[in-house]
């Protein structure tokens, strides 16, 4: 049932022919990312993303452009995503691009929805009235209890506010922001990333999500870190038991089942970095050890680029581009390709866990 080394290669050989991760379940909608800015208040170790304080934040004129590229798109269904560091940090800018992406002339009565990733900080009751008044879903991103939370996502000791100085303060306002979420009309769901040492946690994670009354969860593995096999196979054990037990009683949505998005580091979706670059995702997500993609994966400016449909590339490009960004025998490669691998056996697990429970498929198996 676990799929072997050999099942999940043959599975990505699979994947990659279909062309593109955007023909999936949601494959009316078009997606871009937006870097608001590169500061956070936390240093999580799984992160990769090279965070800067008081560094530049994206101006409101490239946002602006960005969002102007996004509605270029023929698509039924739109969806902005909102990332960083610490996209709430930068708040006036934040319900700028709320205001510009909601009222758009060329959104045309389409679907808009702008996922907003978050670490819960900076979120209190009235930052949540406002975001209830834009057709947003709030990414939350969160470790589960305060032990989890503080072995993983370290607090960034700047020296500006006083609450930088512990993490006990950090993780109460995250637990704050929990609690008001629970109450608040804004849709939101818990994102939870394992890294390899929490590798046979995914039921801890399960079973505190569901404590914790959160309504939906997306439970993921990190990418662009090394994965032993042991690793690999603690997590498929762990995932597997969650797909079991939420199958025969339902507790939250489990986004999981969706699968749409496996392997996670062969993404095809595109960004638009705080200077109005646009790249493929995996350039930004994995710049501080990969740093080389933001050469091969970048797709231009935003003020060269006047078509957002053609820019994304197909799955067999991504992988080829990643691949050869480095050097046959490199660790980084070796990295690359075994998330990849990763990612293609945790999606024939799920296909498979689908098909033994009789469960509508949602993806061809
Ligand atoms: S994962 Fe999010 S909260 Fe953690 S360091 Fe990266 S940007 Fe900050």
């Amino acid at each position: 049932m676990i799929p072997t080394a050999q099942e999940a290669e043959a599975r990505l050989r699979a994947t990659l022919a279909r062309g593109s991760v955007n023909l999936g379940a949601r494959a009316g909608t078009e997606r871009l990312m937006l870097m608001l800015t590169r500061s956070c208040h936390l240093r999580c170790s799984y992160c990769f993303v090279s965070k800067t304080e008081g560094g530049p934040v994206m101006p409101a004129a490239v946002a602006a452009r960005a969002i102007d590229l996004l509605m270029k798109s023929e698509r039924p269904r739109l969806e902005l995503q909102l990332f960083g560091g610490e996209p709430m940090s930068e708040w006036e800018r934040l319900t700028q691009v709320l205001e510009h992406a909601t009222h758009h002339p060329e959104r045309r009565g389409r679907k808009l929805e702008v996922i907003l990733t978050t670490n819960g900080v900076l979120l209190d009751e009235a930052r949540i009235a406002v975001l209830e008044r834009y057709p947003v879903v709030i990414l939350f991103s969160l470790d589960g209890d305060r032990a989890s939370h503080r072995r993983f996502r370290v607090v960034h000791r700047g020296p500006d506010a006083a609450w930088h100085e512990d993490d006990a303060p950090t993780y109460d306002r995250i637990a704050r922001s929990l609690a008001r979420l629970k109450r608040a009309k804004v849709g939101w769901f818990m994102n939870a990333v394992l890294p390899p040492s929490a590798a046979t946690e995914v039921e801890e994670r399960h079973a505190w999500a569901i404590a914790q009354g959160v309504p939906r969860l997306q439970l993921n593995y990190a990418v662009g870190m090394r994965w032993t096999e042991e690793q690999m196979q603690q997590y498929l054990v762990g995932l597997r038991a969650v797909l079991l037990a939420d199958h025969e009683r339902s507790e939250l949505q489990l986004f999981n089942w969706m699968s749409d998005c496996e392997p996670v580091v062969l993404s095809d979706d595109l960004i638009v970095d705080v200077d109005g670059t646009v790249l493929h995702d995996g350039a930004i997500f994995l710049e501080r050890s990969f740093g080389r993609l933001k050469e091969t994966y970048r797709r231009g400016h935003l003020d060269g680029l006047d078509a957002f449909d053609p820019l994304r590339w197909s799955l067999q490009t991504l992988y080829e581009v990643m691949r050869d960004t480095y050097p046959e025998g490199s660790e980084e490669r070796g990295i690359l390709l075994q998330n990849m691998r990763f990612g293609a056996a945790v999606d024939l697990l799920i296909q498979r866990v689908t098909q033994e429970l009789g469960r509508p498929p949602s993806r061809g198996a």
